[in-house]
């Protein structure tokens, strides 16, 4: 990638209205059989133009075939029984019914890859696709088969792999995994949890990325996050962990939270993906907002490893809130990119 400072976003944005229920995760479809997969292809294509409009330079799908980040992934997969549902606490936080897994996981076929095809023939730019990370799925189950976290994540970890090679067949540019749960699960994420993400990323050569932030802007994380002090230190137990294994980039949360910048300099030589858009406020950052986080980061990494990003995805957020954050973001960018000029 050439252009300096290039843009993208953490991953999900706001589906159409006639697609699925506007400002809700988990929510249900409103087409059925042919016409929610045209409905989703659509979406898709108006996801992508939106961020285009707004000059992403690394775009995506929007997350537009998915209900969920995670959920979605999962229900592709054999030995996870959606009718079998129990409550368990995600990542520590809220209560929420999930599917049991009642066998061993497998994937008969691959979840993702169409769509991804799909997104590689609307454009020439480069293309990111998130997939959920082995902890983060395993904390959005219950495990009535395996009854052991470390073993279903390996189990997880080998079948992302799976997906991730043909995904990067595709055509897919980086392939980012989205770990919200490194930043809940320390000992977890040191003692198997990064090695479960090299497992998952193994063998490609396209680039890979995590996603480590404090969540999408509902309510049960606004309430976590106002527990957590003047000083958010989640990211020092992952970084050291992070900056020695082999993934390339790491996405972090940064615009109007609590993390100190600094702890920027643990993952030093990675590329940073620096969430310079707040997903929890429908107050659309100024520009001028934007490239002071940026100039923050530029303290801590090189100019030709950061990447300008979301703090998180923007699924709940309405349309024309997420259109103004795309362009804020874009337009902060900017400003410092002709500054460095
Ligand atoms: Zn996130």
């Amino acid at each position: 990638m050439k252009r300096l400072l290039p843009t993208s976003t953490a991953g999900s944005l706001p589906k159409p209205s006639w697609l699925a229920e506007p400002e809700t995760l988990w929510s249900p479809w409103k087409l059925q059989g042919d016409e929610l997969i045209d409905g989703k292809q659509d979406a898709l294509r108006l996801s992508l133009h939106e961020q285009q409009l707004a000059g992403i330079d690394i775009v995506s799908d929007g997350e537009q075939t998915r209900q969920h980040f995670v959920t979605t992934f999962i229900e592709h997969l054999d030995g996870v029984d959606f009718e079998k549902r129990e409550t368990v606490k995600i990542r520590d936080r809220y209560d929420a019914s999930v599917p049991t897994v009642v066998g061993a996981v497998s994937r008969q076929k691959p979840v993702f890859v169409d769509d991804a095809r799909f997104l590689r023939e609307q454009t020439r730019q480069p293309i990111k696709w998130a997939l959920p990370g082995p902890m983060t799925m395993i904390d959005t189950l219950y495990d009535a088969h395996y009854k052991s976290r470390e073993k279903l994540a390996w189990e997880f970890a080998r079948i992302l792999n799976q997906e991730a090679r043909e995904l990067e067949a595709a055509g897919v540019d980086i392939i980012q995994f989205d770990e919200p749960a490194f930043n809940v699960f320390f000992d977890e994420v040191n003692d198997w949890g990064v090695a479960t993400l090299e497992k998952a990323i193994e063998g490609l050569k396209c680039e890979t990325a995590v996603h480590i932030c404090y969540g999408y802007g509902i309510q049960a994380n606004t309430d976590w996050k106002k527990t957590l002090g003047s000083e958010w230190r989640q990211y020092e137990e992952a970084f050291p962990k992070l900056q020695a294994s082999s993934i390339d980039m790491v996405s972090l949360e940064c615009h109007n939270s609590h993390v100190p910048m600094d702890l920027i300099e643990l993952i030093r030589g990675k590329k940073v993906m620096v969430g310079a858009i707040d997903v929890a406020t429908h107050t659309i950052e100024s520009p001028e907002e934007v490239a002071n986080t940026l100039r923050q980061a530029l303290q801590f990494v090189d100019a030709d490893k950061l990447y300008p990003c979301t703090n998180c995805g923007m699924a709940p957020l309405p349309r024309q809130v997420a259109r103004g954050k795309l362009r804020a973001l874009s337009a902060g960018t900017e400003i410092v990119r002709n500054e460095l000029a």
